[in-house]
């Protein structure tokens, strides 16, 4: 215990400007499309609920990340954006990422290459048309990739994907050795609003204790959380302050690295490449 206690210590930290710790504050605009995709198209319930997603919770998370001066990574179901394009410009002005997450929430296991393929690009050209910025990052449906989803996004020149929990740390995915590679940022249905509020229906509190105690965990470790909200669940009311009391912990820290999901792939690509560099010479 006591060398595992020393080598943490004398371990340099690993993010930049001597940030202990990394957060990505990722948000899921799903829309009606994940209800649908989940429950059928004829679930009125589960649609009417969803209908929050976009008439409110997204503009009280976009509200809250301002209060707190954050900057986000909204994945957009492509549909959702065609409802309400002046969402998707709301959260790009206020200097949000913005990020595909499926045309219309289909699971992308559930595709064919080409048809995955097809979704790319339909999503992330109707969000650049929307924004004139081309998205670099993509958060599968469900989070249901299959072996063609990475090669794809490495070829149409994605440069971060959060499907895949490898671990506390970025992880770069390269299939194609002669591609930039793809830098894996791990998400976790711990940190997911979906699982306390809808599968546990849970008091706010409860997410944020859990989420304090795995920050406390990566901190002392010099890792990476990547929490996922979506506004029709950790939008409404209680539960966004589960957000609120969670951002004012995390930034009372003053040495959590707080940016957007495209800011921590890039970042961490440099510095594979320096580290790389500096083996090489
Ligand atoms: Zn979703």
């Amino acid at each position: 215990m006591m060398s595992e206690q020393g080598q943490q210590r004398s371990e340099p930290p690993v993010w930049p400007a001597g940030h202990r710790a990394a957060l990505v504050v990722s948000i899921d605009v799903d829309g009606e499309y994940g209800v649908i995709a989940h429950h059928g198209e004829d679930d009125w319930y589960w649609r009417a609920q969803a209908r929050y997603d976009l008439e409110a919770g997204v503009w009280r998370l976009l509200e809250i990340l301002a209060d707190y001066d954050v900057k986000g990574t909204f994945c957009w179901v492509g549909r959702a954006a065609e409802d309400r394009p002046d969402a998707v410009l709301a959260a790009h002005r206020a200097g949000h990422e913005i990020a595909t997450h499926g045309w219309d929430h289909r699971t992308y296991a559930s595709m064919t290459r080409d048809e995955q393929r097809e979704d790319l690009i339909r999503t992330r050209d109707l969000l650049a048309s929307l924004t004139g910025v081309v998205p670099v990052g993509h958060k599968s449906p469900f989070w249901r990739f299959d072996e063609h989803t990475v090669p794809l996004l490495q070829e149409l020149g994605f440069r971060w994907n959060m499907d895949i929990a490898a671990g506390d740390l970025p992880v770069a995915m390269q299939p194609h050795p002669e591609l930039a590679p793809v830098i894996q940022l791990p998400p976790s249905r711990l940190w997911d609003d979906y699982s306390f509020f809808v599968d546990w229906v849970m008091p706010p509190r409860h997410a944020f204790e859990l989420w304090r105690d795995d920050l406390d965990v990566l901190r002392a470790e010099g890792k990476l959380m990547c929490l996922t909200l979506h506004p029709w669940v950790g939008g409404r009311p209680g539960p966004s302050r589960a957000l609120t009391q969670f951002l004012d912990y995390a930034i009372s820290l003053g040495d959590v690295w707080i940016a957007r999901a495209d800011h921590v792939a890039l970042w961490w690509q440099e510095r594979e490449r320096d580290l790389a560099g500096g083996r090489a010479s």
